[in-house]
């Protein structure tokens, strides 16, 4: 099938992309890499009346050093975060996961903003972002608002985005000099959507220790006790007992199979990052 006509717009900036969007008052849809949108266009599960394109928009296309955290902006591409395009972005998590994306056709134009934004409950940056305890920057009408990573998404393709706002960036934590970082998934083929995944994060410096699930059935879903647990006493502490019943929590409805393959990629991930 092909895609239903629509008008294309390509704003020079971020105000006007806001602008374009409340002038069509949420029935225009945002594109970035097209990756997803593209074959929602073909299949016309999404018929709008107008695309605005900001995959160019400079606000979202650059990288830099807040503090302790870096600002990802939200259109940069899976193949540059690979390809270390971006210098600070060089030995950080998300280089580490943006080559197991897809393939490389997809990852030269889809880009973690959009892919966020899709909310694919097996998609590798929405896994990341939780991983990592980032914070998505929402640009909207009123200004930009601040949302923690976990909060965001509210189940399969269903997020706290409103109509009116798009992601301007992501930021992530910087990492401290004995960071450890873990990513692993289960997937039939290389560069397809996970079937099993986690990531897990610990950072002495800042005291963090996470370890997040995806490819359930909505967002992913952090595992508090077993990261807890994991910072204090070491890989060895890891305890099936303990890992089955944290998994068993935020699985209520997956099968005995899938919990299997679950706490397999929690174990394989933590000994990816402590190992
Ligand atoms: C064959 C195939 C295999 C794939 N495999 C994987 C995989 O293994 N892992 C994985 O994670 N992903 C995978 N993907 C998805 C891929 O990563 C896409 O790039 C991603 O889902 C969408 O990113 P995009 O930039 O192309 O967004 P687009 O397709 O342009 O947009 C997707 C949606 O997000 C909205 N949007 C885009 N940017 C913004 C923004 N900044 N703010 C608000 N809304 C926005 C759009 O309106 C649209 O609704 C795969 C895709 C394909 C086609």
């Amino acid at each position: 099938m092909k895609a239903a006509a629509f008008d294309y717009a390509r704003p020079g900036t971020l105000q006007e992309a806001l602008s374009a969007l409340r002038e069509h008052d949420g029935r225009a849809k945002l594109m970035a890499g097209g990756q997803s949108l593209g074959p929602m266009l073909n299949l016309r599960l999404a018929r709008p009346p107008v695309v605005i394109d900001i995959s160019g928009l400079p606000e979202l296309r650059t990288v830099t050093r807040q503090g302790g955290m870096l600002r990802v902006g939200a259109a940069v591409t899976h193949a540059e975060i690979e390809d270390g395009v971006y210098e600070l972005l060089r030995g950080t998590p998300l280089q580490q996961v943006a080559p197991g994306i897809a393939y490389r056709a997809i990852r030269n134009r889809g880009t973690l903003g959009g892919s966020l934004a899709h909310a694919d409950p097996a998609a590798d940056w929405v896994l990341t972002v939780v991983g990592l305890g980032a914070a998505l920057e929402i640009a909207g009408p009123d200004g930009v608002r601040m949302l923690p990573a976990e909060g965001y998404m509210q189940g399969a393709y269903t997020t706290g985005l409103r109509d009116d706002e798009l992601i301007a960036a992501v930021h992530i934590p910087v990492p401290g000099p004995q960071a450890r970082w873990g990513y692993y998934k289960f997937c039939r083929k290389t560069g397809e959507f996970a079937e099993a995944s986690c990531a897990a994060w610990f950072d002495p410096a800042t005291g963090t220790a996470r370890v997040a699930v995806g490819a359930l059935d909505g967002a992913p879903k952090l595992l508090p006790q077993l990261a807890a647990r994991i910072a204090q006493q070491g890989l060895a502490a890891l305890d099936e007992t303990l890992l089955a019943k944290e998994l068993a929590g935020v699985m209520q409805d997956k099968d005995e199979h899938h919990r299997k393959l679950h706490g397999t990629a929690v174990a394989r991930c933590l000994a990816q990052a402590l190992g």
